[in-house]
């Protein structure tokens, strides 16, 4: 009888755990979204129309593995993905001419508005899989903002997430597009300089750390009430126990009172991340190139020790 017990409230605790990425609100109202926010991308034509055969062997020729229901199909080339001119111009600027497998199938399902689960490997390019389906999301969204955010657990991380955005926004405002504008929110610098474009005319993009989000939050200098998309980086690390952000995650969500869509990336999958995600995120795709865990080989990775006062 005991153990008939415990099992119950394991489960009870399990499914609590599961829910830690629905804000208070959401639970208590037993508010669950059903169906993905769809955006109206498509992918060209010829895409759009592939079978679920082609584009398995589309997906076996890349190397990725999918789960999930009703998946867009893979882009091989960016020019399948209907991306404005100046984005493409910047990626071949940067020698970015090919998308690698995690952007072949992880682009197509983020830019449709899918929730997402992508893993691959570090150096894999999973940074644009997040950042450019919430730009092109900004570009259509009016008021202040923000309309996405983007977490990362580390300011480092956060600060290089924050400059791609910028130099997304400035290929797209010089091509004549709006300027989209973003804002770096970690610790360490100065609040009021942080806030200043906030207040001035408000923000489309936050990249931010949870730490100083949840600041901004709970001080009411910022609030959620127009964003609908929210990436996890590095979702392994951030629900790294030892790192303590998970409960400052469950802050954050906690301001949501409306559907988003939802993206966690990660180099590797523990068990803390999926239960995470199948908790929180609405019919979700994960899409996993390469063997989760393991290192690019393409990628040289040096590693210098240094005393925490020399970093
Ligand atoms: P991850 O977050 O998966 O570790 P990043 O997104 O930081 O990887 O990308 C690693 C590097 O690869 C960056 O310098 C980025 O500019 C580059 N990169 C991204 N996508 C491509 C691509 N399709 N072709 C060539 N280089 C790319
Ligand atoms: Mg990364």
């Amino acid at each position: 009888k005991r153990k008939a017990l415990e099992a119950d409230l394991l489960r009870q605790v399990m499914s609590m755990q599961q829910k830690a990425l629905m804000s208070a609100k959401e639970h208590a109202s037993g508010v669950a979204y059903t169906k993905p926010l769809l955006t109206d991308w498509r992918p060209t034509t010829a895409l759009a129309t592939l079978s679920k055969a082609e584009a398995d062997v589309l997906r076996a020729q890349h190397k990725v593995e999918v789960e999930g229901e009703g998946i867009p199909a893979p882009c091989p080339r960016f020019a399948d993905m209907r991306l404005p001119p100046a984005v493409m111009s910047m990626l071949k600027a940067k020698g970015i001419l090919r998308p690698t497998p995690i952007q072949v199938q992880g682009l197509p399902v983020a830019l449709s508005g899918r929730d997402l689960i992508g893993v691959a490997f570090t150096g894999s390019g999973k940074t644009l899989v997040f950042t450019l389906p919430l730009m092109l999301l900004a570009l259509l969204a009016g008021g202040e903002g923000p309309f996405g955010i983007l977490l990362a657990p580390a300011r480092d991380l956060a600060s290089q997430t924050h400059s791609i955005c910028e130099e997304i926004a400035e290929a797209m405002a010089s091509a004549g597009l709006p300027r989209l504008r973003c804002m770096l929110s970690i610790g360490g610098m100065s609040v009021r300089d942080q806030i200043e474009p906030l207040s001035r005319s408000g923000v489309h993009v936050v990249v931010a750390t949870p730490g100083r989000l949840l600041d901004h939050l709970q001080k009411g200098r910022m609030n959620l009430s127009l964003c609908r998309y929210v990436c996890l980086d590095e979702g392994d690390r951030m629900l790294d126990a030892a790192r303590g952000f998970e409960d400052e995650l469950k802050q954050i969500f906690s301001f949501f009172d409306h559907q988003r869509q939802t993206l966690i990336f990660s180099a590797t999958m523990p068990r803390k991340v999926r239960e995470f995600a199948m908790g929180a995120l609405v019919d979700p795709v994960t899409v996993n190139s390469g063997r989760a865990g393991a290192a690019s080989m393409d990628v040289i990775q040096e590693v210098e020790h240094v005393r925490d006062e020399a970093k």
